[in-house]
């Protein structure tokens, strides 16, 4: 990532100001690009910015537009919306129209600007001209996007959680308040496997100190398990089109077919929630859900270009401050050193070193030592079966059908593999008491429970001795493929190859049955 610039002062910068040397900046390299030499043919390179992502705060400021409270507040089209009640001030709500509002256009957003700054008064919600005008092949209602992070998990989710949870709702028929330690002992019990790297916290007094990824993993997995059987089923399944629109656009491989099906979802879910909730519910974090999809058909899926991977730099960014002292010259001294390591660490030949180097920045804990390769999956620290070990017949079977044999002496034990992007653990794991890693997902949607991995060791195959889980469909019928349920099928162990195993799921254990939940893609971690 490339630090552009920080704005270090009282209040904010004004944005026109601020932004003016970056567009000339990226005009120049559009205009002119720059010349590399690639096998001694001098090549001219030519950069874009093809997309900019902000939360809505900062987008009124770049695009010179009103707040998101204001009338005409929506960058993609000229809904006005309408001031309604909100406790005891008020707030513009957006409501549903069956006819999409006329779209804004480059042109219609220029002609307006200059409207407003020869009358001194806003036109449609612009202000005055943005400068990221500017840039020739630069249009905002297309190259700006919707932030999902921003909008959906700390925007309408928290919205919604605060309607049902907070007690000033309790006469409203969606309102849990009173059910809220409920849902937190299902929440105690959920042991994440590793890739989402924060365990859960539980709902009561605390779910406004929730990081976005905790929304995203509460939104994708944990709610609607954790929320069945206590919110009614019409505000339920209302809830599941947000979760499976959602979870849609964050695919790796999004058809045409998802994208339609996700803006039904979406839409329904806007189209209903002033007539479940109120009125002051359809903010503009919600109208932008209509226009989701479009920002997905254009740029990709929402993962692609969310905020979460600024936000966490920014993290990194605090991380080089130090003291009172200059703010600004410790962040570029701090990241100069950095990419500095970074270089070394990459020219470097000699071994030693260059682990050194890449400990100091991505930290020891980055990379996987130790495995070894196996047949399609690499194991870690395989040891001796111990002589007390004793097999199952069914498993005996199995080793036989698989390996052409059981005797301990020709397999080793394995705590730990790693294949398809993916670790996968055993439960035999001393390191996994609050996570759970070893429940996975087989190519052929079968979940396991893996009890210990085994390596035939002349042949290097891996086996995984498992339980398997008995399907009992989705958690909302027809609906909402990644969140399947189980029951445990046996406590007799079988055995199926190593190749088979796709990735780990999320688990959710409720009084009836087991979800599992499969993620959206392998890009997007915490
Ligand atoms: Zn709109």
């Amino acid at each position: 990532m490339v630090l552009w610039g920080i704005w270090q002062g009282c209040g904010k910068p004004q944005m026109n100001m601020f932004l003016r040397p970056l567009v000339e900046d990226l005009s120049q390299l559009f205009q002119r690009g720059i010349e590399v030499n690639i096998q001694q043919t001098e090549i001219r390179t030519r950069a874009m910015m093809i997309v900019a992502t902000m939360d809505l705060q900062a987008r009124a400021y770049v695009l010179q537009m009103t707040q998101h409270n204001g009338e005409h507040g929506c960058l993609y089209c000229l809904e006005p919306g309408k001031v309604v009640k909100s406790g005891k001030g008020n707030c513009r709500s957006y409501p549903y129209r069956d006819v999409d509002p006329e779209p804004r256009t480059k042109e219609n957003i220029k002609s307006d600007a200059q409207e407003a700054i020869a009358s001194g008064k806003r036109v449609h919600g612009i202000n005055s001209e943005s400068v990221l005008s500017c840039l020739p092949y630069f249009d905002v209602t297309t190259n700006v996007v919707i932030d999902y992070m921003h909008g959906i998990l700390l925007g309408i989710l928290k919205k919604l959680m605060s309607l049902w949870f907070d007690s000033k709702n309790s006469k409203e028929p969606f309102y849990i308040g009173k059910r809220v330690d409920e849902v937190d002992s299902i929440i105690k019990t959920i042991q994440p496997p590793y890739f989402l790297r924060r365990l859960p916290r539980k709902i009561n007094g605390n779910y406004n100190h929730w990081k976005a990824s905790e929304f995203r993993s509460w939104l994708l997995y944990f709610s609607l398990p954790a929320l069945q059987n206590i919110l009614p089923d019409i505000y339920l399944t209302h809830y599941s089109l947000l979760v499976e629109g959602t979870f849609i656009l964050l695919g790796e491989g999004i058809s045409e077919a998802d994208l339609r099906r996700a803006d039904l979802l979406l839409r329904t879910f806007v189209r209903n929630l002033n007539l479940l909730y109120r009125d002051s519910i359809v903010g503009l974090n919600a109208h932008n859900l209509i226009h989701l999809t479009r920002c997905v058909r254009m740029w990709g899926p929402l993962w692609a270009w969310s905020c979460f991977v600024f936000e966490s730099f920014n993290g990194e960014i605090k991380k080089c401050i130090h003291g009172t002292g200059n703010a600004c010259r410790q962040i570029f001294w701090s990241l100069q050193c950095q990419k500095k390591v970074e270089a070394m660490a990459v020219q470097c030949k000699e071994d030693q070193l260059r682990d050194f180097y890449q400990c100091m920045t991505e930290g020891s804990n980055a990379r996987q030592k130790g495995g070894e390769d196996a047949y399609q999956c690499v194991v870690f620290t395989p040891a001796k079966i111990q002589k007390t070990f004793n097999f199952s017949n069914i498993v005996k079977e199995e080793l036989v059908r698989l390996c052409g044999t059981y005797d301990t002496n020709n397999f080793m034990i394995v705590k730990k593999i790693s294949r398809n992007g993916f670790l996968m653990f055993s439960k035999q794991c001393s390191r996994v008491v609050k996570r759970n890693s070893y429940t996975i997902k087989m190519v052929d949607n079968t979940i396991v429970e893996v009890e210990h991995f085994l390596i035939h060791k002349s042949s290097r195959k891996v086996v995984a001795v498992c339980q398997k889980f008995q399907p009992l469909g989705p958690l909302i019928r027809n609906r909402l493929q990644h969140l399947q349920t189980f029951q445990l099928q046996s406590v007799e162990n079988t055995v199926v190859r190593a190749e088979l195993l796709q990735e780990p799921v999320v688990v959710v254990k409720t009084d009836s049955k087991i979800c599992c939940g499969v993620i959206p893609n392998n890009v997007e971690r915490d």
